[in-house]
């Protein structure tokens, strides 16, 4: 089922944090890594975390993000209805105060995230307090982030990473009541890998631990974690983490799963004279390609099938199989 409502998200973070396990949050854009992931979710009955950033909106709207986000949270909720785990949306990187008004007003999502985490502590305290003063009553949860993650996302962009302090983050908590902590601890957004990563796990812990000790325990969100080992995210889910934002990872394996089929039914769309690869072929020559390679859902099928190997794996690693709360 499609989840509309924060306080059941809330439920499913606690539950995860009393369990000692986590949710892989997964970007999506279109509608083949979607199905993709609810099916695969389902197989693990596990409750899934969508996310949808505001340009993935924009492309599923063909420019207007709010158009986007009503059609593909129409889509999502059409395709998690029936099945029983919870299907929730999470609102990835918003910074706009009118989008994010917008797409809380949509009720679609169970919770947003206001990413000011490029500002100064003091505008990141009073931007983010707003988002959650826009949120309160309306049952949506609010993500929050201090510390600065490094790479490109949503047309936010860093060269620079700066670790989380875990007394800046109390003082975070306390002054905007957001919900969730996206912390940095060295992780980067877009394609990292885990051996080069200057991780400093030790962040996750001393922030929880500092959290839990002015009873201001929240569960902990890392972003740009398509780079980390498994053994990286097991050790972060023992240290308060309870979601770990993907995106980077399914892109990749939408692109490859496209390109090994391609590659291996080239034949059945182009000619051996490529040049020719034109609608005359069809008409002139005496060869034709073959539809049951060039449909595209012969194409979308495998890359569903791959994304949803790839969500039960994961939550395999974070521990999220078998622990839905509607089964
Ligand atoms: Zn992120």
């Amino acid at each position: 089922m499609f989840v509309r409502v924060g306080e059941e998200l809330r439920k499913l973070y606690q539950n995860a944090k009393k369990g000692g396990y986590a949710f892989v949050a997964s970007n999506v854009a279109e509608p083949n890594t979607m199905i993709g992931l609810i099916e695969g979710a389902e197989r693990s009955k596990s409750d899934l975390v969508l996310q949808l950033s505001r340009s993935a909106c924009e492309f599923a709207g063909d420019g207007d993000a709010v158009a986007g986000l009503r059609s593909l949270g129409n889509y999502m909720e059409n395709i998690a209805d029936g099945r029983d785990i919870g299907v929730f949306l999470n609102m990835d990187h918003l910074q706009d105060l009118d989008f994010i008004r917008e797409a809380v007003e949509t009720g679609t999502p169970s919770s947003v995230m206001i990413d000011a985490s490029e500002k100064e502590f003091e505008d990141n305290v009073e931007k983010s307090k707003k988002i959650v003063e826009l949120c309160e009553g309306e049952n949506v949860l609010v993500e929050a982030e201090l510390g600065r993650i490094k790479g490109s996302e949503d047309g936010v962009s860093s060269q620079e990473s700066y670790y989380t302090d875990p007394e800046k983050a109390c003082e975070f908590v306390e002054r905007t009541g957001c919900d969730l902590l996206a912390i940095s601890i060295g992780t980067q957004h877009g394609v990292s890998k885990g051996k080069d990563l200057n991780l400093r796990m030790d962040i996750a812990e001393r922030v929880d631990k500092k959290l839990r000790k002015e009873g201001l325990e929240r569960p902990l969100v890392i972003h740009g974690s398509s780079g980390l080992t498994h053994g990286q995210m097991e050790e972060l889910v023992g240290k308060g983490v309870c979601k770990f934002n993907k995106d980077t990872r399914y892109q990749y394996e939408y692109a490859k799963t496209a390109l090994e089929f391609y590659r291996e039914h080239e034949e059945s769309i182009l000619p051996e004279e490529k040049s020719k690869a034109s609608n005359e072929v069809f008409a002139e020559s005496g060869w034709s390609p073959n539809k049951d390679h060039f449909d595209p859902r012969v194409v979308s099928r495998k890359i569903r099938e791959r994304i949803s190997e790839v969500i039960q794996e994961l939550n395999e690693v974070t521990g999220s199989r078998g622990k839905s709360l509607y089964i």
